[in-house]
């Protein structure tokens, strides 16, 4: 039953992400023509304030740029994405029909069995969103609607929390005939937006760990991540962001890991990446997005609250990381 379920809270964020994002590009921020499918009554949303329409333009922005960055840095080769906590994000939809498509290998979603069966229910129901699967005999529902395979587009449920060994092992491992779900020979990131600040952190450093391991077992493993979450909960507007989310029930973690930006990319070179680096949304905004754009952002609605638009940028922060195999040629690849 619901109401006594503690990460139904958790689930529900997912609402406000996509609606978040249907605000974003009704107002012009954003161009998605995928996610008003995905969500039950979209023509009755509201649209949500400046602020965070803003939010929303700069992480979907800043992970698009990553995700060229891994393409190009993969090379010729192609590439696998996870997306963990991947809730109604519409990121595969645009990456099908856009310049990548072609070395789009796998795409991986997973999320709770909850949050994956809607999520299979409204692609079903979507002629569009169908249509970038494939041919219709390739597509396969199961395990109760909870799980949606292609041969590209994967959708799986399982809680994030649970061991590796016992959930997410045989579910990567599995695939069609002897090709494993997740190829550890090909360049995969991972992605996490929005999602780990809702894991304990013990439960996502070891999520990570699989992976990492997984990868450097074969020669030549590639892995990047990607994390986007709140962070510096520990100062003054952290703690009320932070007292924000608690009177939502959402189960967070006691402590606040991630005090400031080193201790995000830490994270990452802790779980063995090579290189890591974090920024706030704040600085991507002021340095990462050109003047022509931010002209064009700032003429799509009224902000009279520059200040605090900072202050709640600041505590937001992109990091990445990336695990090069041993022996890769920096010169020629890392960019
Ligand atoms: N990544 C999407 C985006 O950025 O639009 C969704 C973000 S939403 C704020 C967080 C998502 O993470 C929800 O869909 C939630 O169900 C999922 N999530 C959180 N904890 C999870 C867990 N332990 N196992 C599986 N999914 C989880």
């Amino acid at each position: 039953t619901k109401n006594t379920d503690p990460d139904a809270p958790t689930r529900a964020t997912d609402n406000d992400a996509a609606i978040a994002r249907l605000s974003a590009v009704r107002k012009g921020y954003l161009a998605d023509p995928y996610i008003a499918a995905l969500i039950p009554r979209a023509h009755l949303q509201q649209p949500r304030p400046p602020l965070i329409n803003i939010g929303t333009y700069l992480r979907t922005r800043a992970i698009d740029l990553l995700l060229d960055d891994w393409f190009r840095l993969a090379g010729p080769r192609k590439v696998q994405i996870v997306s963990l906590g991947a809730g109604s994000d519409t990121r595969f939809w645009r990456l099908a029909n856009g310049p990548h498509a072609a070395k789009l290998q796998r795409y991986i979603e997973i999320d709770f069995a909850e949050n994956t069966s809607r999520k299979v229910m409204s692609i079903r129901k979507n002629r569009v969103l169908s249509a970038a699967l494939g041919a219709e005999g390739d597509i396969s529902v199961g395990g109760g609607g909870t799980t949606l395979r292609t041969p590209v587009y994967n959708l799986l449920p399982m809680d994030l929390r649970t061991p590796p060994a016992a959930s997410l092992a045989p579910l990567m491992r599995a695939g069609q005939g002897d090709e494993p779900m997740l190829s550890p020979t090909l360049p995969t990131l991972l992605l996490f937006e929005c999602v780990l600040a809702y894991m304990d952190p013990a439960a996502s450093n070891a999520l990570i760990q699989w992976f990492v391991d997984y990868f450097a077992a074969v020669p030549g493993g590639l892995l990047g991540g990607v994390v986007y979450e709140m962070f510096k909960l520990n100062d003054p507007f952290g703690r009320v962001m932070l007292n924000n989310l608690k009177s939502r029930s959402l189960s967070l973690p006691g402590a606040e890991p991630y005090p400031d930006l080193a201790s995000l990319s830490r994270r990452f070179l802790d779980l063995g990446f090579t290189t890591a680096q974090a920024v706030t949304l704040r600085e991507i905004r002021l340095r990462y997005i050109d003047s022509r754009e931010l002209q064009r952002l700032s003429q799509l609605e009224m902000l009279d609250e520059v200040e605090e638009l900072e202050l709640v940028l600041d505590h937001y922060a992109i990091s990445w990381g990336v695990r090069f195999p041993e022996g890769w040629a920096r010169e020629g690849g890392a960019g």
